[in-house]
């Protein structure tokens, strides 16, 4: 008997026929003679609307209320599920992240799982039932509810699966797999049907928002195959998985584009050691990610450090760079929100000459100006103007031949 983890998101679990259309797929799945672990994310918008609530109510969100706020959302998923499974026959029971040994850090509203006990699920299962586990949540070394950061319910079902020794970990959503880009820009896009865990990954990490950028890398850790599939059609989707050489072996796989990046640009640095140091030290310092970097020494001794960062960083990565212009001795901040990042990814790339040649040709042909440019072994990004991404999209897409 093979277990297999299957995780719902929120449009999944939408309304009380989609819950019922879910246990129905349960039922299902357990009467073919498998084993299931099922984890939820929140009914539809529901994150989103407490969010909100939490807003209205006060400018002051101490974490750790938060974390008992927002994990509340997959709560109320949870047991619906299961009564719609009661109704069905299955023997099904819920738990809280919590209650599923799911353990994690201390740092409320992003915590990291350390540890999943999972010893309920373990006898949940071992009497025939199906174990529901509320996604996205965890409870802390010092007992306190934590979550996992937004989109954590992916992250849920991998860490499950991996503890559990699932045969796969089945992602269901509301699009039919992992396409070779956003289907709403190009409707020619491809579904893919299997993708390397590296290319997932970048994928996630550009824009891409099928799966939440640290279930990838924790399925890669762990090697858990995931299986990206639709619970409005139920065909199979794409599999993530390890490289292998029969994997499609296309040039580029996918273009992705992110709206939320921004571009900071400190002016006038002295070109001397030790001053990028100063600056990149001091954003890490205050946890910011930053993605492309571009600097170049003008004639004058001095240079221009460009960076990109997330918007949601951009007040403190000013804040940040204000701080040090006098210590740089550097002659302002520029920042700039009204970018959009590009992105190609593919393995292939590492072995094919003129990705790169390709891509600027393809941009200067559509009329688009490239700000940035950063590149790894399997990705090209560039940043452009945001207004221009839809176009940049369409343009690469066609110039790579992914439809
Ligand atoms: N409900 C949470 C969110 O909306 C977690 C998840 O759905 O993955 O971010
Ligand atoms: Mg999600």
């Amino acid at each position: 008997m093979s277990l297999v983890v299957q995780k719902f998101g929120g449009t999944s679990v939408g309304d009380a026929d989609r819950i019922r259309a879910v246990a129905d797929h349960v039922a299902r799945t357990k009467r073919a003679g498998n084993d299931v672990v099922v984890v939820v994310s929140a009914m539809g918008k529901t994150t989103d609307q407490l969010v909100r609530l939490a807003d209205d109510v006060s400018s002051v969100q101490p974490e750790r209320e938060v974390d008992m706020l927002l994990s509340s959302g997959e709560r109320i998923t949870m047991s619906l599920l299961c009564m719609a499974l009661a109704e069905l026959g299955v023997e099904a029971v819920s738990f809280t992240g919590s209650q599923a040994g799911m353990i994690t850090d201390t740092v409320h509203t992003r915590a990291k799982i350390l540890e999943v006990r999972g010893d309920r699920l373990r006898s949940t299962l071992a009497a025939g039932g199906v174990p529901v586990v509320a996604g996205f949540q965890g409870m802390s070394l010092e007992r306190e509810v934590t979550t996992l950061g937004r989109g954590g319910s992916d992250t849920t079902a991998v860490a499950l699966a991996a503890a559990l020794g699932a045969e796969a970990c089945e992602i269901y959503t509301d699009v039919s797999g992992v396409f070779t880009t956003d289907p709403r820009i190009v409707p020619e896009a491809r579904k893919l049907h299997r993708v390397s865990y590296e290319e997932m990954q970048e994928m996630a990490a550009t824009g891409g928002r099928v799966l939440a950028l640290r279930s990838v890398e924790f399925a890669r850790n762990h090697n858990v195959r995931l299986h990206v599939r639709s619970s409005f059609t139920w065909e199979p989707g794409t599999w993530v998985e390890e490289e292998d050489a029969q994997m499609e072996q296309a040039v580029v796989t996918a273009v992705t584009h992110d709206l939320s990046e921004a571009k900071v640009t400190v002016t006038g640095v002295p070109d001397k050691p030790g001053l990028a140091a100063k600056l990149f030290r001091g954003l890490a310092d205050r946890n910011i990610n930053v993605d492309m970097i571009v600097q170049n020494i003008s004639l004058h001794g001095t240079t221009d450090i460009s960076f990109t960062i997330p918007e949601s960083d951009l007040v403190t990565s000013t804040d940040v760079c204000e701080g040090l212009v006098a210590e740089l001795g550097a002659t302002g901040v520029v920042s700039d929100d009204d970018v959009a990042r590009v992105s190609l990814i593919g393995v292939g790339m590492k072995t094919h000459p003129g990705v790169t040649a390709t891509t600027f040709e393809s941009l200067a042909a559509a009329g688009i100006n490239i700000e940035m440019i950063s590149t790894s072994s399997i990705r090209i990004s560039c940043l452009i103007r945001a207004e221009q991404a839809e176009d940049a999209v369409r343009a690469l897409h066609a110039a790579f031949g992914l439809a």
